[in-house]
């Protein structure tokens, strides 16, 4: 099986650096199945191309070692196109060969790394379940013009049509790093047949090298459950997980192109619900003027703009990038005037004080408190419950004892890299019970998702009720800016 990138980029030979593998020499790499090659069949100023040749052993991909038959000898194991087909098995030569480009990264070249340059990149047989028109769905919104010829099962009679192969051609100006995630993943999602037994750590592979795209490409459901071998536990978990990342967009992506899977009602995702609790519990508590504080990508933000009865709503996160999500998702350079004046982005930190956070009717900190180091969290506590005092505080974590019901995940271990802890119920209780007596709030905890008879529901989720504002007729004073200072 063969892939090839071209680049124009000038000096082209540059490609070389990139790759950390030699215009001017053929390189040869083992792999669990057989070998890769690396070479150029041209290399100048103006033009290189990098060929990767992977060379299939059929001994070693049916599980037996060398020159020995494996019990259990099946012609299949030995009679297909695994040697001939781009597949997963390319996908994992490409890690082998490629690993520091994958990554990004370039000893010699890190400025060209970081850049996107012209790219083609051509595989002249790869199996795709779905067709040339799946490949083009795939490939085309991560700015790939995508050529994707099938090819004719037998060309003597090519009555016969069109066999399950397809010539494709990318061409793009993208990062090299950026392509090869691509390819990393994707090559295997068009063929859909995972040489090998998928594991639980899949899921961080996959969004590792997905990390940049995956959350915002509109066929990420199907591409999510393909590249896990249909493994629904698995695909839950990486679906809930770019949810986290919030680069996620909803409604469920359109599954429809996929030839051979049942049409199946999409089940909210727990992130969806989620926000429905939010705002639900947001409505109720009457506020017009609210705070998304560690408003991320701004899915709630999206929402709660959506709702003409909050009058202000305000993202706030430590991350430029976050904010920058937000404003691509809320359209704001083209939301009309009146829209926009309801909206305002602050970049602050959660663990100071910020007077501008001061007087507002509610606060949300939805799936934000679990990032923050536990020695942290009392400047959090004081910045939000003490100095802005909002009148209503909606607060959610993940309930850490419902991580046994996700199959993805290892014991002991959180559902997001980034956070810092996971509380039990009785943790979080502890926590909004300490917190609600120290400045004067009043809660009340419940659950969000399928609540499990043992270890309860997937998300906790608290509302805190600043004391004299109990009793009111649910509206929140408005611009209320002494509040802070009479603690
Ligand atoms: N609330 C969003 C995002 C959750 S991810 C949602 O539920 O979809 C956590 C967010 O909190 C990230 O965007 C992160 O940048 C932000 N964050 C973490 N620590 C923070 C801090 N100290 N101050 C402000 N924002 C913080």
């Amino acid at each position: 099986m063969l892939l090839t990138i071209t680049t124009t980029h000038h000096p082209a030979t540059d490609l070389g650096h990139l790759l950390v593998k030699h215009p001017d020499r053929v390189q040869s790499f083992d792999l669990p199945t057989g070998t890769a090659h690396v070479f150029y069949p041209e290399a100048d100023e103006a033009r290189c191309t990098a060929a990767l040749l992977v060379e299939v052993d059929p001994l070693k991909l049916g599980g037996g070692r060398k020159g020995r038959a494996p019990e259990g000898f099946a012609l299949g194991q030995y009679v297909n196109d695994r040697a001939y087909a781009a597949s997963s098995l390319l996908a994992s030569a490409l890690t082998k060969v490629f690993r520091s480009a994958l990554r990004g990264g370039s000893r010699d070249r890190p400025e060209l790394a970081a850049t996107a340059i012209p790219l083609t990149v051509r595989v002249p047989v790869l199996r795709c379940r779905g067709g040339a028109e799946l490949a083009v769905k795939i490939f085309a919104p991560l700015g790939w013009a995508v050529t994707a010829t099938p090819i004719p099962l037998d060309e003597t009679f090519p009555e016969w049509g069109d066999s399950r192969y397809v010539d494709l051609t990318l061409t793009g100006t993208l990062r090299l790093a950026d392509a090869l995630n691509h390819l990393y993943v994707l090559l295997p999602v068009l063929d859909d047949a995972k040489h090998y037994w998928v594991a639980p750590d899949e899921v961080d592979k996959l969004l590792r090298a997905g990390a940049d795209w995956l959350g915002e490409h509109p066929q990420r459901a199907l591409i999510t459950r393909r590249y896990l071998a249909h493994r629904r536990a698995l695909a839950d978990v990486a679906m809930a997980r770019l949810a986290e990342l919030r680069l996620a967009d909803e409604p469920p992506a359109d599954d429809s192109i996929d030839p051979e899977q049942p049409a199946e009602t999409p089940r909210a995702s727990l992130a969806v619900r989620r926000r429905e609790a939010v705002l639900a519990a947001l409505r109720d508590s009457g506020a017009s003027r609210v705070l998304d504080l560690g408003c991320g990508g701004g899915a709630l933000l999206s929402a709660l703009v959506a709702d003409r009865r909050f009058t202000e709503v305000v993202g706030v996160d430590v991350a430029d990038r976050s904010l920058g999500l937000a404003a691509r998702r809320l359209r704001l350079d083209r939301l009309p005037e009146r829209q926009r004046d309801r909206i305002r982005l602050w970049q602050s930190a959660l663990t100071y004080r910020d007077d501008r956070l001061r007087g507002y009717d509610a606060a949300v900190l939805m799936e934000v408190i679990e990032h923050l180091d536990p020695p942290r969290l009392p400047a959090l506590e004081d910045a939000v419950f003490g100095h802005a005092r909002p009148g209503t505080v909606v607060v959610s974590t993940p309930n850490v004892e419902y991580n046994v019901r996700y199959e993805g995940l290892g014991p002991g271990r959180f559902r997001h890299a980034d956070h810092r802890f996971e509380w039990t119920r009785a943790e979080f209780a502890a926590w909004v019970r300490r917190v609600s007596a120290a400045h004067g709030y009043t809660a009340t905890i419940g659950g969000v998702g399928d609540d499990d008879p043992e270890v309860g529901a997937p998300t906790q989720l608290a509302v805190l009720t600043r004391d004299d504002r109990n009793g009111e007729d649910g509206r929140a004073p408005r611009n209320d800016r002494k509040e802070g200072t009479n603690r």
